[in-house]
């Protein structure tokens, strides 16, 4: 009998495999009912990598994964893309631009000191493709950037591997089995599957396994460019707060992103209206790429793994002795990964964690704990 199995060989499931088998667990199983790694949304994520958030946990699962990032190369084998190009988070009212003041005042109390606060020129310096005069102001944290979600999905896998971690696929848990204590079994088509933990990693669709876990998918949509080389790949990612458009180039394709009405199901077909609505946006943000063209090849939809307060689920689901989840990452869940994988590993195996995320624990919501925060997150 394993002793943990991980449901879900995404870029979640994977480190924490791989950092449960650099602790010294010898027997894991991760099983997923896609054919291959890359069936959920890690390959889908954009790339975009933040310290900038305004709650607490947040920053500090960021600042704990830009450490592990750093070093990537050197424990995984593998780059993990990270480029600390800066996150730069536009204000066009007061509102806002309080709203990324009181952010920041926490960030550096969390102590990302090099976030801060610039000018609308200062921000149209750094990113000259800006074309609204009427920034009031904006955050800027040139640690911020980017990384490269296959590559760390790919990296963790790989390494875990190396360490006996088994991989199983075309493995669909149709429901956790569970007794008065705990998940007796994972039931799949073909029988069952016993262990003596058992974590849920299955991204969006983590509340389907039987167990009722708040985790809802929500659409998310990216408009590619043809390849051009209108703007420069060393862009920090920028975002429009007031209406949430943003805008990042990669591999030559300018990338852009609008956050559209969440979607009740696990529908993912690229929507022309939402694309419409978005191109209007980038003319009256971006004039300059008016005239280069949409690839609608390489557009695409996914999905956020959204939890009620947006913010992670991490550490033993209530009244369910071993059973661990690591969902909810609400969209965030490739940057968090590295911290996430460590901090899931700790738990199973010493019962406690290297830094306080307490505050993400699953019965939060069961206890009116919920945390609260910012439209910025
Ligand atoms: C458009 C878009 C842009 C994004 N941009 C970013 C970004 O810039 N930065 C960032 O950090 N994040 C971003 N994200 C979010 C990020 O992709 C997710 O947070 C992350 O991939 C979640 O990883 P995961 O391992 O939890 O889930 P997934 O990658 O979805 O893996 C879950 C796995 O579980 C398997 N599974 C599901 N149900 C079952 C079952 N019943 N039995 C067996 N297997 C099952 C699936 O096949 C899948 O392989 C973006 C997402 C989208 C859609």
């Amino acid at each position: 009998m394993p002793e943990v199995v991980i449901v879900g060989a995404g870029v979640i499931g994977a480190s924490i495999a791989y950092h449960l088998a650099a602790r010294g667990v010898r027997d894991v199983l991760v099983i997923d009912r896609g054919s291959d790694f890359g069936f959920g949304s890690t390959p889908r994520a954009t790339g975009g990598f933040r310290c900038q958030f305004s709650t607490e946990p947040n920053i500090l699962l960021s600042m704990m994964s830009r450490e592990k990032l750093r070093r990537f190369q050197d424990e995984i084998g593998v780059d993990s893309g990270y480029q600390p190009l800066g996150y730069l988070f536009l204000a066009r009212s007061e509102d806002t631009l309080r709203l990324l003041r009181d952010a920041q005042a926490l960030q550096h109390r969390c102590g990302l000191e090099e976030a801060r606060m610039i000018t609308g020129a200062e921000a149209r310096y750094i990113n000259s493709a800006i074309g609204d005069e009427d920034i009031l102001g904006a955050a800027h944290c040139p640690t911020d950037g980017f990384i490269r979600a296959v590559q760390i999905l790919r990296g963790y896998a790989e390494a875990a591997k190396r360490l006996g971690v088994r991989f199983e696929f075309g493995v669909e848990v149709r429901r956790l089995r569970t007794t008065f204590t705990g998940v007796a079994a994972a039931q799949t088509k073909t029988g069952e599957i016993t262990a003596q933990s058992f974590v849920n990693a299955a991204g969006p669709w983590a509340g389907t396994l039987g167990i009722n876990i708040p985790v809802r998918p929500l659409k998310r949509q990216v408009a590619a460019t043809v390849e051009t080389d209108a703007l420069p790949e060393t862009i920090p990612m920028t975002i429009w707060v007031d209406d949430g458009f943003h805008i990042r180039v990669r591999d030559r394709r300018i990338l852009m992103l609008w956050p559209d009405q969440p979607a009740s199901d696990f529908e993912v077909e690229f929507d022309e209206r939402w694309l419409q609505q978005l191109l209007r946006l980038a003319r009256e943000h971006v004039p300059s790429i008016a005239d280069i063209r949409i690839d609608r090849s390489q557009c695409w939809a996914g999905l956020y793994e959204m939890s009620p307060d947006r913010h992670a689920l991490l550490g033993p689901a209530p009244g369910i002795e071993n059973l661990f989840l690591a969902n909810g990452s609400s969209g965030h869940g490739v940057m968090h990964a590295p911290a996430i994988g460590q901090l899931v590993a700790e738990m199973i195996v010493d019962g406690k964690t290297s830094i306080d995320v307490r505050a993400l624990r699953p019965a939060r919501f069961a206890e009116g704990e919920a945390i609260e925060a910012s439209e910025l997150i």
